[in-house]
């Protein structure tokens, strides 16, 4: 198959810090590759404690002096949609580097970045249109809310959908006047190379926007040690959170988390079956099934089982696994090597705990890269791996149910607790049944389609925190309470008796 290079491409990358392109203090550098391929293609500078000191120097030197946290909102607003029309602009260019870099799809990875620039559209109008709290006491008192960016925001990201899943945290921190140093994961450096081209020509200040590449356990954990650095936005998985949580704790630090899931889809008897199915489709195999929200517990009522099971094998078995460039392609080539490796295991594992009705391996005519074939296990027992454990690929276990009740309790028996998709005609049934899920987001009659204002997060294992629309801005700011005296104060007169 001849292999698809985008134009344009480096072959090695710099750390951005202080508006410089740099490479690591220590000169050392670490190996990216092509999961079509898995030939190694670029060096990134690889940033140790020494790189993130001076990123979070000149993202401290921004904010206490420089004039981004100080710009009216407007102004700042103005920068962001720049941000965006240019983000908007490559949105093709930015797709081709994503998917040469992470397998997904390519229409797909044109998705997201459309999606990256709604978002910093969405924060540049969400800061002009903020309005704070004021508290008036008759007679006595105003009180008012003061709203401040908090500081240096240390924004650690993960490879699934990088480029978007980035611009997600940089809108609201930048938007709220934050200053950032945005630590990008190590599987897939290449798209976030392109940031700092774009908010140069944006016009966005000197040293606001700092990139430092590397491992997570050496570049990531100094940023979180980092004492410059109030506060942490993560998303990743669940131990890497708990070991950040751990390390944040000496500091302090607020934290925002956005970790792993095990999300169930649920199809009652009265379910539009046809669309229940596209949509449980999609649910876990866009994006290659490295999705965090992906439905990939398929609990489906008794009655309805055996048709489910037939008609969903079927279509799984149909869907169009190929080179990650080409438009026709459902499902490409997923991350890395370690990460095929790690979902295969469960592929062969699924075999001893239920019943393969597709997939099972790699698709016969794709010898090399990192190709799964759709793969769905049916009849799986809720105490299966395959059940409880996340394993972000094209992956899905199906079970029975036969009550509201025997369901709720199946959709709740993980650890996670990230998202849950129901299916049924059955109003009360629906936000009932919504009520009592341990998810923070929950889809009724549809796939993962959201609104930039709603709340994003899990529970339970799935995260810490919600982000989305004005919760994100609360998070990348104080809100100081500043309360005034109207009246004469009667203060008790401690040390006034006469003796
Ligand atoms: P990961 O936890 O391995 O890595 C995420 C980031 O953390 C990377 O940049 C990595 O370098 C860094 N990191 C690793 N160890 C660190 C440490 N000790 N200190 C500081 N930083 C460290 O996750 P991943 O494999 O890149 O991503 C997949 C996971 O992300 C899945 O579990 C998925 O569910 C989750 N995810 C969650 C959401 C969500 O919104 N809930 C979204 C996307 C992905």
């Amino acid at each position: 198959m001849s292999h698809f290079v985008p134009q344009g491409l480096p072959s090695r990358i710099q750390h951005y810090i202080d508006g410089k392109f740099v490479d690591s203090v220590d000169g050392s550098t670490f190996d990216v590759l092509d999961p079509v391929t898995n030939q190694n293609y670029l060096k990134a500078a690889s940033g140790k404690a020494a790189d993130i000191e001076l990123a979070v120097l000149a993202a401290r030197k921004a904010f206490t002096e420089g004039p981004w946290p100080r710009m009216k909102n407007r102004e700042r607003a103005k920068i962001l949609h720049r941000v965006a029309d240019q983000v908007a602009s490559r949105d093709k260019e930015l797709a081709e580097f994503e998917t040469f870099d992470t397998g997904l799809p390519i229409t797909q990875a044109l998705g997201q970045a459309q999606r990256a620039a709604e978002n910093f559209r969405y924060f540049a109008d969400l800061v002009v249109a903020q309005r704070d709290e004021t508290y008036q006491v008759p007679e006595t008192q105003l009180n008012y809310v003061h709203r401040k960016p908090v500081g240096v925001a240390g924004l650690i990201t993960p490879w699934n959908t990088p480029f978007m899943l980035e611009s997600w945290k940089l809108a609201p921190a930048l938007a709220s006047g934050c200053t950032v140093v945005l630590k990008p994961a190590e599987f897939t450096p290449l798209s976030a190379s392109l940031w700092a081209g774009i908010f140069e020509e944006a016009g966005l200040p000197t040293g606001v926007f700092n990139l430092v590449n590397g491992l997570g356990e050496e570049a990531g954990d100094a940023l979180v040690k980092h004492p410059l650095v109030p506060l942490i936005s993560f998303t990743g998985e669940t131990t890497t959170g708990q070991l950040i949580f751990g390390n944040s704790a000496k500091h302090l630090k607020g934290l925002s988390m956005e970790l792993g899931g095990k999300s169930p889809a649920i199809v009652f008897d009265d379910a539009d079956l046809d669309a229940a199915i596209d949509s449980t489709l999609f649910g876990v195999f866009s994006l290659n099934g490295e999705r965090c929200t992906a439905g990939s517990r398929i609990l489906v009522q008794r009655g309805i089982y055996d048709e489910f099971v037939e008609r969903y094998a079927k279509r799984a078995s149909n869907i169009v696994v190929g080179d990650p460039h080409d438009p026709k392609t459902e499902v490409g080539a997923l991350v890395h090597p370690e990460h095929y490796a790690k979902v295969m295991s469960y592929v062969e594992l699924g075999k001893s705990e239920g019943r393969l009705v597709a997939g099972g391996g790699r698709p016969d005519n794709l010898p090399t890269g990192n190709y799964v074939q759709p793969t769905v296990f049916a009849d799986v027992k809720p105490t299966a791996r395959i059940f409880q454990e996340e394993i972000f690929g094209p992956v899905v276990a199906i079970t029975p149910f036969e009550t509201d009740a025997d369901a709720l309790k199946l959709a709740n028996d993980v650890k996670y607790g990230l998202a849950a998709y129901l299916w049924t005609n059955d109003l009360k049934r629906a936000h009932n049944f919504a009520h009592e899920i341990e998810a923070g987001m929950v889809w009724l009659n549809s796939h993962n389609v959201r609104d930039l204002r709603t709340p994003f997060g899990g529970v339970k294992a799935s995260g810490l925190g919600q982000e989305g629309g004005y919760r994100s801005l609360d998070f990348y700011t104080e809100q100081q309470a500043v309360h005034i005296s109207l009246s004469p104060v009667h203060t008790p007169k401690f040390g006034a008796s006469a003796n």
